[in-house]
């Protein structure tokens, strides 16, 4: 967080706050057209069992006033200045520990030297799991071409895989 330009009470009744103390039932549920495996997977990722589930939530969704996350999260919790706990959390024990400077690098290289020296001899030097997704695929770039390692990269159709893939 940058700043807090200021807070205080507000003149308005916690009564008068109808979108607040009305309630909404959300229902989600695998999207029809999925196939049956895909349903399946929907169903053991999100733990819906059925159709439809209803969840009530309240009409006034609450954002977090650092980042994006809301009250869509249901088990979001916001301290007295409306900081989410992702944030929080993310400050108070990643950031401390996160060296993105010359330390971290060197950090990194010492780690990168480790398992290429146990690598030495083998066919792989790492494995790494990869989803198809932004952030595996980046992995994998990194991994080869940025540390110079020898992955041995796996993926596992879960159901999701684009069928001009298989
Ligand atoms: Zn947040």
């Amino acid at each position: 967080m940058l700043e807090i330009r200021g807070s205080g009470e507000s003149d308005k009744s916690a009564d008068d706050d109808h979108d607040w103390l009305s309630e909404v039932t959300l229902e989600v549920g695998p999207h029809p057209e999925l196939s049956e495996t895909q349903a399946k997977v929907y169903r053991l990722h999100t733990g819906v069992r059925g159709g439809l589930e209803g969840n009530k939530m309240t009409q006034d969704i609450k954002v977090c006033s650092n980042c994006v996350m809301d009250t869509t999260d249901s088990a979001i919790v916001f301290d007295d200045r409306g900081v989410c706990d992702h944030c929080n959390t993310f400050y108070d024990k990643i950031a401390p520990n996160w060296d993105t400077g010359e330390k971290g690098r060197a950090e990194l290289d010492r780690m990168i030297e480790t398992i290429q020296a146990e690598g030495k001899g083998k066919d792989f030097d790492c494995i790494i799991g990869m989803s198809g997704g932004i952030d595996s695929s980046y992995l994998v770039y990194a991994a080869k071409e940025l540390m110079g390692l020898r992955p041995l990269v796996f993926h596992v159709d879960a159901g999701w895989n684009s069928q001009r893939l298989s």
